[in-house]
């Protein structure tokens, strides 16, 4: 079959809820992707901040089949030995205390709202709790998340949605103050905000609104669904702040393909959250994904992942502020470590196709960015490889 009736046929199948690229890929290696025409691209998209070892790692994909020979899947009403092993290594990576496997990051948000509001109904005997949210957030699809996800296009058609939820605006630690009342048992944020456009919190904003929960036994829950597993430098970006979360969302690199995502909490939050009986999933944690989280922790930890990301990021920030001053459209980057996003008047959908053109795989965040957000282990020569690609892509544009 050939390109055009691969597309077809997806399009006569799918459910038609993304305009796709004209790409069909077919397999990766390193952090190449090679589609069935044989082209080859340079990703720095990593399937969304997913692919933090690029494609057909040799050590995973051997740990993959080993424990498919083994056993894939029991249930949560039985241990399995994976996951104590995965477990273990995200607490310990995280410094929380107890941890919920979850089969996507939306998940990991629908349980870390659900265990804030057991939390305060614990505390003060009654529901009826608010939660903070960002305007520009993302936090993801199912209607508990779309709740807190401040974005009005993706809401809109889905009201009423979970009541209850406050927006203050991200960076604005005052905008967050004046929502806080008796009632909010939570705030959330992602530490970088992702699909919004690539924007850090600050020092000041994460400190503050680490106090106001402190100091009104609110729990911060810090969704780090895309800037943690590495991504910025730190295992989790929250740790570049000097502040703990009670409650973090992770999912995205956690399984650098498998789908996985977790809720992590303090012991704090545990004892007065989630008991038996109040959450449940049937895949979640079973013993392929923890197989695959615990030799993705262990290859991060072993490899000093964080090393090579804070070794190779100023060189990216350097080639794409070099691009940023080339092109007047280019108005700012912003970004930590291997996150990072381009601001351009000129349309970023456009350019990310173009690129594909020129074997090169971005992607967009918000309305305006170019987000690269790439395999953790790439090397100097594929950052160089990427802006020698974009140059022509901006050139052709510019
Ligand atoms: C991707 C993402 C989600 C949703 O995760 P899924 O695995 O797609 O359900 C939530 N929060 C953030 C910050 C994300 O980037």
């Amino acid at each position: 079959m050939n390109k055009e009736s691969y597309m077809q046929g997806a399009e006569e199948s799918l459910l038609h809820t993304y305009n796709r690229f004209p790409l069909v890929l077919d397999h990766g290696e390193g952090v190449y992707l090679y589609d069935t025409d044989g082209k080859e691209y340079l990703d720095f998209a990593a399937g969304i901040a997913v692919q933090a070892f690029g494609y057909h790692n040799r050590e995973y994909t051997d740990a993959l089949k080993a424990q498919a020979e083994k056993l894939l899947h029991t249930s949560n009403l039985y241990y399995n030995v994976p996951i104590i092993d995965a477990s273990k290594r995200l607490l310990a990576a995280s410094g929380m205390d107890r941890v919920f496997f979850t089969n996507s990051g939306t998940e990991a948000i629908e349980g870390a709202i659900k265990a804030a509001k057991k939390y305060a109904y614990t505390r003060d005997g009654h529901a009826g709790h608010e939660i903070i949210a960002m305007n520009h957030s993302f936090h993801g699809r199912s209607m508990g998340a779309l709740s807190v996800t401040g974005n009005s296009h993706y809401r809109e058609p889905f009201g009423p949605l979970v009541p209850g939820v406050k927006f203050a605006d991200f960076n604005d630690l005052g905008s967050v103050k004046a929502l806080v009342n008796e009632k909010t048992c939570a705030i959330i944020l992602e530490t970088v905000q992702g699909e919004g456009g690539i924007y850090p919190a600050t020092d000041e904003f994460l400190g503050g609104v680490r106090k106001l929960c402190s100091e009104h036994d609110i729990l911060l829950i810090l969704d780090e669904i895309q800037c943690g597993m590495g991504r910025t430098g730190k295992m989790f970006a929250w740790q570049h702040y000097g502040v703990k979360p009670d409650i973090m969302t992770c999912a995205k690199a956690l399984g650098c393909g498998v789908p996985v995502g977790a809720f992590v909490m303090t012991e704090q939050v545990a004892k007065r959250s989630l008991a038996p009986g109040d959450h449940g999933t049937t895949y979640g944690g079973n013993p392929f994904v923890g197989a695959a989280v615990a030799k993705v922790l262990e290859m991060m930890e072993r490899d000093r992942i964080t090393d090579h990301v804070n070794e190779i990021a100023p060189y990216l920030e350097k080639r794409l502020d070099e691009l940023t001053d080339a092109y007047d459209f280019l108005t700012a980057r912003r970004g930590m470590g291997l996150m990072q996003g381009i601001v351009s008047t000129k349309p970023v959908a456009q350019i990310a196709a173009d690129a594909l053109d020129e074997g090169l795989i971005v992607i967009t965040a918000g309305s305006d960015v170019i987000r690269l957000v790439p395999p953790l282990i790439i090397e100097k020569q594929h950052v160089d490889e990427m802006a020698d690609k974009l140059d022509r892509v901006l050139n052709r544009m510019g």
